[in-house]
C-alpha cells in the first residue's frame, strides 16, 4: 500500500473503529449470553425451590425411594425441564425422560448439591445434541437432606435467541465499520486534496513559476500554509525585481564615471600641446571619478560582507567630537558649492566613544551625503549631536525633497532607492542601519515629502567612556 497520508489516516481510523467494535461486540454478546443463562438459571432455581419447599413438608417418608413412589409427580408437574432424582451419593433413582444410569453421576452441580448447596452446570450430555443447563439442589425431609433433585433444561432455545441477537449485533457492527470507513475516507480526502493542491503549487514555484498562487479555501493549517507559500512567492518576485533593478542601475552607475574617465583620457591623449590648466582639470576629473568608482565598489563589497554576516566591528576608543568635526569639514565645500546652508552643532560633554570609528564615519557620511544629495539650492542641512540619558544622539535634518509616505518604510531595505535621479545603489541606508545595529543602537528616519527629512542615529551610552 502506498505510504500516503490518506492511506495512513483511513487505515488507522478503520483499525481503531474495528478494534472498538470487536471489543464492544464481544462484551455485548457475552453480556447477553450471561443475561439469558442467568435468567434460565433463575427460572429453574425458582421451579426447583417451589417444588421442593412446598412439597417437602408433606413428604410421606424419610426415605428417598419411598418419596419417589409416593410423591413422584409433584416434581415435574410445574416444569418442562427434565427432572432427575438422585441419592446423596449421586446414584440416579429416577429420570423424567426415562434415562437410566447404573454408575453414580459426577457433575459439578451434583457435587454442590451433595454439600447441601445449589449447583449449576452447563455442558453437553450424551443424549442431546445441544448443550444443557443443569441445576441441582438437595431434597430435604424435615430439614435433613435425603437426596438430590436435578432439573436439566436444553439450551437450544436460549442459544438460538442469543445467536439471533448476536447476528444482528455483528451486522450492525459491520455497518458501523463500513460507515466509519466511508466517513474516514471523506475526512482524509478533505485533508489530502487541499494538500495535494498546495504541493502542486509548491512544485510549480520550485520550477520557477513564481506567479503561480496556491488556492486558499479555508483558514486552517493548510490555508495558512498556502498563504505562507504565496507570501514567499511574492517576496521572491519582489527580490527578483529588486535584483534586476539593482543590476541595471548599478551598471548605469558604473558606466557614468567610466564614460567620463574614458572621455577625458581620450581628450587628453589627443591633445598635441595641452595647456597645464586643461591637463589639471582633466586629471582631477579622472581622479574624482575613480574615487567615486572606488566608493561604489566598496559599498558593494560592504554589502556582500554584511549580507553574509562577515562584518566584524573593530572597536576602539575614539573622540567622537573630532570625528564629527572632520566629516563636517570634509562636506562643507560640497554644501557651499551646492548653495546649501550646512550647520553643525555639538554638545560640549561629548568626548570618547568606544566603537568602530571608520564605520561610524561611514554612517555619518552616508546620511549627510543623502541630505546634501536630496536638498536643492538654498536648502538647509543641519548636523546636531548631543547626549541623552542613554545614548549619543546624532540628528541630520534637511529641507530637501523628502521621502513619500509609502516609500518611508522601505528606504532602509537593501537596493531600495527612490525615483529621484540622485539615488544611487540603494544600499547606503541599509548598510548604515546594519552598522548602527551592530553598535547596539538605532537609526530612525522621519520625512515629509516636499518638506525635508530627519534622520536620528542613537549610539548607546553603555559603550561610552567619559
Ligand atoms: P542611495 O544610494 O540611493 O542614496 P540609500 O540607501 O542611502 O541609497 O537611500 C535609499 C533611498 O532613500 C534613496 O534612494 C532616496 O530615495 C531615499 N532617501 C534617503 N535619504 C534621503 C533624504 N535625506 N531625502 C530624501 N530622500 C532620501
Amino acid at each position: 500500500m502506498k505510504k500516503s497520508i490518506k492511506n495512513r489516516l483511513v487505515g488507522n481510523f478503520m483499525l481503531i473503529i474495528l478494534i472498538t467494535v470487536v471489543i464492544l461486540e464481544i462484551m455485548l454478546i457475552n453480556g447477553i449470553k450471561e443475561y439469558y443463562y442467568n435468567n434460565l438459571e433463575t427460572i429453574m432455581t425458582n421451579q426447583i425451590e417451589f417444588s421442593t419447599d412446598f412439597y417437602s413438608r408433606y413428604f410421606s417418608s424419610s426415605s428417598i425411594e419411598d418419596i419417589i413412589i409416593d410423591d413422584i409427580d409433584v416434581f415435574w408437574q410445574h416444569t418442562d425441564a427434565q427432572v432427575q432424582i438422585l441419592t446423596l451419593d449421586g446414584k440416579l433413582l429416577m429420570d423424567s425422560l426415562g434415562i437410566r444410569n447404573e454408575e453414580n453421576l459426577i457433575y459439578p452441580d451434583i457435587e454442590s448439591a451433595m454439600e447441601n448447596m445449589k449447583g449449576t452446570w452447563t455442558g453437553y450430555v450424551p443424549y442431546d445434541d445441544e448443550s444443557v443447563m443443569a441445576v441441582s439442589m438437595p431434597l430435604k425431609y424435615q430439614g435433613t437432606p435425603i437426596g438430590i433433585i436435578r432439573f436439566i433444561s436444553s439450551l437450544e432455545q436460549t442459544n438460538n435467541n442469543i445467536f439471533q441477537i448476536s447476528r444482528f449485533l455483528i451486522l450492525m457492527g459491520i455497518i458501523v465499520v463500513l460507515f466509519s470507513g466511508l466517513v474516514s475516507l471523506f475526512l482524509a480526502n478533505s485533508i489530502v486534496k487541499p494538500l495535494a493542491e498546495v504541493t502542486a503549487a509548491a512544485e510549480k514555484m520550485a520550477d520557477g513559476q513564481f506567479k503561480t498562487r496556491s488556492r486558499v479555501t479555508l483558514n486552517d493549517e493548510i490555508g495558512r500554509l498556502s498563504n505562507t507559500l504565496n507570501y514567499m512567492a511574492d517576496e521572491i518576485l519582489k527580490k527578483e525585481q529588486l535584483k534586476n533593478d539593482f543590476i541595471s542601475s548599478i551598471s548605469h552607475e558604473l558606466r557614468t564615471p567610466l564614460t567620463s574617465i574614458k572621455g577625458w583620457a581620450v581628450t587628453l591623449k589627443d591633445l598635441e600641446d595641452p595647456d597645464r590648466k586643461l591637463l589639471e582639470d582633466g586629471l582631477e576629473i579622472i581622479e574624482n571619478e575613480s574615487d567615486r568608482l572606488t566608493l561604489m565598489v566598496e559599498e558593494l563589497l560592504d554589502f556582500s560582507r554584511f549580507t553574509s554576516g562577515r562584518v566584524q566591528l573593530e572597536k576602539d576608543c575614539f573622540n567622537i567630537k573630532d570625528t564629527i568635526s572632520i566629516i563636517a569639514k570634509q562636506l562643507k565645500p560640497r554644501a557651499k558649492d551646492n548653495k546649501i546652508t550646512f550647520t553643525v552643532s555639538m554638545d560640549d560633554d561629548l568626548e570618547n566613544y568606544i566603537g568602530d570609528e571608520n564605520r561610524v564615519k561611514q554612517v555619518l557620511l552616508n546620511i549627510l551625503d543623502n541630505a546634501l544629495k536630496f536638498t536643492g539650492e538654498g536648502g538647509k542641512v543641519s548636523l546636531i549631536t548631543y547626549r541623552d540619558d542613554k545614548n549619543i544622539v546624532i540628528e541630520v535634518n534637511d529641507t530637501g525633497i523628502g521621502i513619500p509616505k509609502n516609500d518611508l518604510p522601505n528606504v532602509k531595505q537593501k537596493f531600495y532607492k527612490g525615483k529621484n535621479s540622485n539615488s544611487h545603489t540603494g544600499l547606503g541606508l541599509s548598510i548604515s542601519d546594519e552598522i548602527v545595529r551592530l553598535h547596539g543602537g538605532s537609526l530612525d528616519i522621519d520625512s515629509k515629502e516636499g518638506k525635508g527629512t530627519k534622520v536620528v542615529v542613537k549610539l548607546p551610552l553603555e559603550e561610552v567612556v567619559l
